[in-house]
Formats: structure tokens, C-alpha cells, sequence
């Protein structure tokens, strides 16, 4: 009798789920119906009007003039799609279409682009028409950017376009979060240095480097400066073979003592790299080492400061090498492009996680007290570096929050 009981009300509760679900299900059709609904809408503001009798497209008349110059530059602009195949001889044929000059984009900063053209150094103001809008971009252009430049003085010029990209290092824009910002264009690869002390060796931000690199799709390597203050270079090497294991190339130096500058050198010699890390790691002094009297933060952006007589936050500045090559420096730069992921992105790039965590006993471990789990028998026995375990814990917090956040604020938008 009571069994039957029990019976009758498991199949009311399921009853009642099922219910619950088909009601979700309709929910969401009515949403994704709704958005095909806009979409379609949007899509017939932007039709282009069919001509008249005489030929004559209406939207040509109404619309203001350089209107449609814009709309086209904007085109031109959205393909945020990179064509890894571009080289220097492809965008001077663009250049050479058309009236202007071919410029490489070595400063930028507040407004005013600081770019090399055929040798000179112009001081490039943007033309009106040109905005970030459409580009999926907040900013217009970044350093390794080739533009097109009309000269209007002896040491100023106009940028009237910018030409696609061979590839970009982007990030999370911090307060337009749906948009990206563009930090440098054409890059080859990065270059993460970081002191093995002074400042104290920062795993987490290497990591965060790496992951940026991955993200943007582009080569990396890991420079460890100062192992000079190291008390060997057996533990040096030990502590970062997580990194070699996983694949990176790391290279040992000391700017101070020359160690390990040909290996760097070897790497810089005619590609386009991003220097990243902190200051005070020793960018400079490597750089120094590389190419004896080299200045990291001088040129350009003094001369744009005196001219302008005011500060300008410096975001990213393009040095070039004498052996071929150039690098970007990007102080005060630390997010490289971890935000904007998804959280559960995350263990993607942390493949030697992954790979522990597929053995623990329970699907949903959480690692941290659970019976037979693989993470910790991973770190016990020296598989998993306990700092890649603990990096990853921290960023999934950090993405999970900014997740929620940024959720948040789009539900507000909307509203
Ligand atoms: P940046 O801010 O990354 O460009 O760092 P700098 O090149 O300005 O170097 C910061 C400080 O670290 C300077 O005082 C350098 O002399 C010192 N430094 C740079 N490389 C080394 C190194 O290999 N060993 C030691 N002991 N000190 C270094
Ligand atoms: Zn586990």
C-alpha cells in the first residue's frame, strides 16, 4: 500500500518536471525567436535601397557627404580578421594605389600617432572620418599598425587609413566590455621577462602571459633575467621546467653578466616582438645588452610630450633593432588578454592540470579534500607543479567574479 504510495508521487513530481522543463524549452524559443526576429529587422535598415528608374540610388542624395566614405571605411575596417600571410611588400602595393605614403606606426599616444615613414618620423593626427566604431576595437590603431599618411608639414601628417592587420595583440576593453583593445598590431611573438629575483620570480603573471599569447595566437618565449642573484642555476632550472615541459622555450639570462644574450638575440633578429613584464626585471638592460646604447623609453615619446607640453600615459612604443627586427615595449601593461574568457576556458591552457584532473574518482572534485584525487596525488608526487594549481585556482576566482560582473551589467544595459 505505501509502496504504491511512493509510486504514484514519484510519478506526479516527475510529471511535474517535465512540465517545468517543456516550459523552459518554449521560454527560450520564444528568445532565440525574438533575436532572429531583430536580426532581421537589423538587417533591413542596412539593405542598400534599390536604384530608381533613372539609376539613381536614394541613400546616395540623402546622405551627408563622406557619409558613404565612412560607411565604406567601416566595411573595410570590421574584417577584425587577421591575414597572417600579409608582408611589407603587400601593404606598400595598397600604399602605392593610392595617393599617400606607407607608415608604420611606432608610437601612439592620446590622439596623436608617432609613425615611420619612409625614414622620416611624423607626428600624424587622424583624419575626422576615421573612428574605432565597427572595428570591434575601442581604439582606432595601435604601434605595428601600417597606415597610410599624407605629410602636412615638415614634421606632421594625416592618417587617412588604416590597412589590415597581419595579426594583433588585443585585450578586454575595461570599460566596454563586448569590445576589444588593440595594444599592438603585426606582432610575430612575445617575449615574457621576468627576474628570477628582484622583483621576486610572479608565476601567475607568466602564466597570465602565456595564456594571452595562446589567445592572440601568438608565439612566445619566457626570458628568466638576473639568475645572476640566484643561489644556483640547478634550482633556476628545476623550478621552471614546468614550463619547459609544457613546451616553452626558456631562456636563462643575466643582463648583467652577459649570460644568455645570444639566445635572446637569436630570438629578436628580425621579428616583430612584445616585451612583457614588469619594470624592473630588466627589459631594458637586455635590450642594452643585445644592442649596446639602445633607449627603451626615450625618442618619440619625449618628443610628442615637449611638442604637446603635457604628460601623456605611454601605452605601448616600437623600438627597431640594428640586426633587423623591432621590439614593443608595453609598460605598465599587466592584463595581456586573460579577461573577456569564459571561466571554464580556463583549463584549456593548463593542459597539465587537465590532464591529472581527468583520473580523480569523482566526476565533480573539487580538489581539495575529496578521496582519490588525482590533483593532489599530482602535486604530491611532483606531476603538477603546485604554483600552475594554485595560478589556476586564482584565475578561475578571478574570471568567475568578472563573469558574474560583466553579466551584470549587461542585464543593466538592457534594461
Ligand atoms: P626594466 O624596467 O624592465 O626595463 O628594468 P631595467 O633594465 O631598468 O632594470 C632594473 C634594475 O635591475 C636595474 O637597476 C638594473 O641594473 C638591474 N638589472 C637588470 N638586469 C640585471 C641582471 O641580470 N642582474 C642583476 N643583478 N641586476 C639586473
Ligand atoms: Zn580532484
Amino acid at each position: 500500500m505505501a509502496n504504491k504510495h511512493k509510486k504514484k508521487r514519484k510519478q506526479k513530481l516527475r510529471q511535474q518536471q517535465r512540465k517545468a522543463h517543456q516550459e523552459k524549452q518554449n521560454q527560450s524559443k520564444t528568445i532565440r525567436h525574438n533575436t532572429a526576429v531583430n536580426q532581421e529587422k537589423h538587417r533591413i535598415d542596412w539593405q542598400p535601397l534599390e536604384p530608381n528608374e533613372d539609376g539613381i540610388v536614394a541613400d546616395r542624395r540623402i546622405m551627408p557627404r563622406d557619409e558613404r566614405d565612412r560607411r565604406e571605411g567601416l566595411l573595410e575596417k570590421s574584417q577584425t580578421t587577421f591575414n597572417e600571410l600579409l608582408t611589407d611588400a603587400d601593404w606598400q602595393a595598397m600604399a602605392n594605389k593610392t595617393p599617400f605614403e606607407l607608415g608604420k606606426v611606432i608610437h601612439v599616444s592620446r590622439g596623436l600617432i608617432g609613425a615611420e615613414v619612409n625614414g622620416r618620423k611624423l607626428i600624424c593626427d587622424t583624419r575626422g572620418i576615421l573612428t574605432a566604431e565597427g572595428t570591434g576595437y575601442t581604439n582606432i590603431t595601435a604601434v605595428g599598425d601600417r597606415i597610410l599618411v599624407e605629410q602636412t608639414a615638415d614634421d606632421r601628417g594625416l592618417m587617412h587609413q588604416v590597412l589590415p592587420r597581419r595579426s594583433g595583440l588585443a585585450r578586454m576593453d575595461s570599460f566596454q566590455t563586448y569590445l576589444k583593445q588593440i595594444i599592438a598590431a603585426n606582432v610575430d611573438q612575445i617575449l615574457i621577462v621576468s627576474a628570477w629575483r628582484d622583483p621576486q620570480i610572479w608565476f601567475q603573471m607568466i602564466d597570465e602571459y602565456l595564456i594571452g599569447a595562446s589567445r592572440n595566437n601568438l608565439k612566445v618565449a619566457i626570458c628568466i633575467n638576473k639568475v645572476d642573484l640566484a643561489e644556483s642555476m640547478e634550482v633556476v632550472e628545476a623550478t621552471l621546467r614546468p614550463y619547459a615541459n609544457l613546451g616553452y622555450e626558456v631562456i636563462f639570462a643575466s643582463a648583467e653578466q652577459g649570460m644568455g644574450i645570444d639566445t635572446v638575440r637569436q630570438r629578436l633578429q628580425g621579428k616583430t616582438t612584445v616585451l612583457a613584464g614588469l619594470s624592473g626585471v630588466g627589459k631594458s638592460s637586455l635590450l642594452n645588452a643585445v644592442q649596446p646604447g639602445l633607449q627603451l623609453r626615450t625618442g618619440v615619446v619625449s618628443e610628442l610630450k615637449s611638442r604637446e607640453g603635457r604628460h601623456t600615459t605611454t601605452q605601448a612604443m616600437m623600438v627597431p633593432l640594428a640586426m633587423g627586427g623591432e621590439v614593443i615595449d608595453t609598460p605598465g601593461i599587466k592584463d595581456m588578454g586573460v579577461s573577456g574568457m569564459h571561466p571554464d576556458e580556463l583549463i584549456l591552457f593548463y593542459p597539465d592540470l587537465e590532464a591529472c584532473m581527468v583520473n580523480c574518482r569523482f566526476s565533480d572534485c573539487t580538489h581539495a579534500h575529496e578521496p582519490g584525487c588525482a590533483v593532489r596525488e599530482g602535486v604530491e608526487n611532483g606531476r603538477l607543479a603546485p604554483w600552475r594549481l594554485k595560478n589556476y585556482v586564482n584565475l578561475f576566482e578571478r574570471l568567475d567574479e568578472e563573469f558574474f560582473e560583466t553579466n551584470l551589467r549587461k542585464k543593466k544595459v538592457r534594461r
